[in-house]
């Protein structure tokens, strides 16, 4: 039997606010505990909750990001449950009337085409708090500085079909709001969180099988693999005669597991209400007019002008896109090299490769898009080779200034000066009898290979400085290739 897989997230994006949702305490992580609850947060009697403007702009920054229907009316609601790290007894969250409805992002599968995924709707909601287990022994401690912070939910269609387009999905949400600047992504703290629902159907059956959620899923990398385990382990189940049960399951990443942790509650466990302290948020043409026209220029926008403006592949528009500052940083290297292709190999391939090497952001990037730009304009009017090119790079990475004055200073300029290479050329020829007869009496098919050793000592000989591409010329005449 083959089986299909069909995924839909949950993802909790934590607003980048300076105060929470509802009161005016901070939203700063690392505190000290119970340092930022105020009354309200605390769920003390008598005190009201108040909005947070900001938070609203931010959903709808979101929600005309992606092109979804804008709600104009929503409605904030109780979402009762007794948790300890949750005072009042219930979260104030969204539920009939979401403030951003139906949208869709574009995802980019593996054989280069794209795919739409449905975004079912986001919703304002408040954070709980947070329950330590591990600091007291026998006793559970409650910090409740992240209660109140604003939350955005964004809920998906179930339209993903592989733990690979549910981790492009979440990855394209993650650079969406990181663009817009409205969360900072950060899942190791928590910032931004998915959970997600997983099932499987015989293929070409029409009705979804049921589902399992999967929570604690704090990396891209957690996501793929709890996926892949959960589907595993479902199909498993159905085929030897068991029936998947609609649950939550937590992730586990030491084993690379999940398991179950509750049986799901329904909507109406919840007993959802309007919370009657909020009045219902209202907003009008010209508030999201606004909005619409203050929107950065977005990730799907700015890869397909990269593809038709630069001739890049849609895998590499997509690398140079992955952030803003890494594409502004591409496109002022791409205007001062003076080659768009070029430049994108270099960004991706050598700076991408250092930036790793350090775990440095392109923000802190030690060489400034001008001057990578000025490295690789000096490859392109063939003043250096690429391989000498790195060198100038490491010593630009160093602080040792601009290409054209590390060329200068080190004597790195290409020697294309025919006479010097030929005498180059002929000196090696001469200390190497014994080769330069071998490669004669070699076939065709061998003798590129030998071709190698000789190209080698010339470049020692120059310390690879001579133009490449001479070299061969040359010696493939001199030796009668
Ligand atoms: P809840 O809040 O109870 O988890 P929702 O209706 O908000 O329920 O749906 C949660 C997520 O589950 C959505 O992203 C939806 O796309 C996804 N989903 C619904 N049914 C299935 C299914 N059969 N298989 C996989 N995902 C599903
Ligand atoms: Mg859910």
């Amino acid at each position: 039997m083959q089986w299909e897989t069909v995924i839909g997230l949950e993802i909790h994006a934590q607003l980048a606010t300076k105060s929470k949702i509802f009161s005016g305490a901070s939203t700063a992580f690392g505190a000290e505990p119970n340092t930022q609850a105020c009354v309200v947060d605390l769920g003390l009697p008598g005190v009201l909750p108040v909005l947070n403007g900001e938070a609203v702009t931010m959903a709808v920054r979101f929600g005309t990001a992606i092109e979804a229907e804008i709600g104009r009316r929503s409605v904030f609601a109780r979402k009762n449950y007794f948790y300890p790290d949750l005072p009042k007894g219930y979260q104030i969250s969204q539920f009939e009337s979401p403030i951003v409805g139906r949208g869709h992002v574009e995802i980019l599968l593996e054989d280069g085409s794209a795919k739409l995924i449905g975004v079912t709707r986001a919703h304002l909601e408040e954070d709980a708090g947070k329950s330590l287990h591990e600091d007291f022994h026998g006793q559970t401690g409650i910090d409740l500085n992240r209660a109140g912070t604003p939350l955005l939910e964004i809920v998906s269609e179930p339209d993903m079909r592989s733990a690979k387009e549910a981790v492009a999905y979440a990855r394209r949400i993650h650079q969406i709001v990181r663009y817009l600047g409205i969360c900072d992504g950060n899942m190791q703290e928590g910032s931004f969180r998915c959970d997600a629902n997983v099932s499987v159907r015989p293929m070409g059956q029409k009705a979804f099988g049921t589902r399992a959620e999967l929570k604690n899923i704090n990396s891209f990398r957690f996501l793929e693999r709890a996926i892949n385990f959960e589907v595993e382990r479902q199909i498993d189940l159905i085929e030897s005669g068991g029936k998947v049960v609609l649950e939550t399951r937590l992730y586990d990443p030491n084993r690379d597991e999940t398991r179950s942790m509750r049986s799901k509650e329904e909507a109406n466990d919840y007993r959802y209400f309007p919370d009657p302290d909020l009045l219902p948020v209202e907003l009008d043409e010209d508030f999201i007019a606004a909005i619409t026209a203050g929107l950065p220029e977005m990730p799907d926008a700015k890869r397909h002008r990269f593809m038709k403006d630069y001739g890049l592949s849609a895998a590499d528009a997509e690398a140079l896109t992955a952030g803003r500052a890494l594409a502004d940083y591409y496109e002022t290297v791409a205007k001062t090299s003076g080659d768009v292709r070029l430049a994108a190999n270099w960004v991706m391939v050598e700076l991408g490769a250092a930036l790793n090497r350090e775990g440095l952001d392109i923000l802190d990037c030690p060489v400034k898009a001008e001057s990578f730009g000025g490295l690789v304009a000096r490859i392109k009017d063939d003043t250096i080779s690429g391989k000498i090119a790195k060198q100038v790079f490491e010593a630009m990475w160093a602080g040792e200034g601009d290409a054209d004055a590390i060329i200068e200073a080190r004597g790195l300029r290409q020697i294309t000066d025919s006479g010097a290479i030929e005498a180059a050329v002929d000196e090696v020829l001469a200390t190497n009898p014994q080769q330069v007869e071998n490669y004669r009496a070699a076939d065709e098919a061998k003798r590129p290979k030998m071709l190698g050793f000789f190209v080698g000592q010339v470049m020692k000989r120059s310390q690879g400085k001579a133009n490449p591409q001479q070299v061969n010329e040359l010696l493939m005449a001199k030796l009668g290739g």
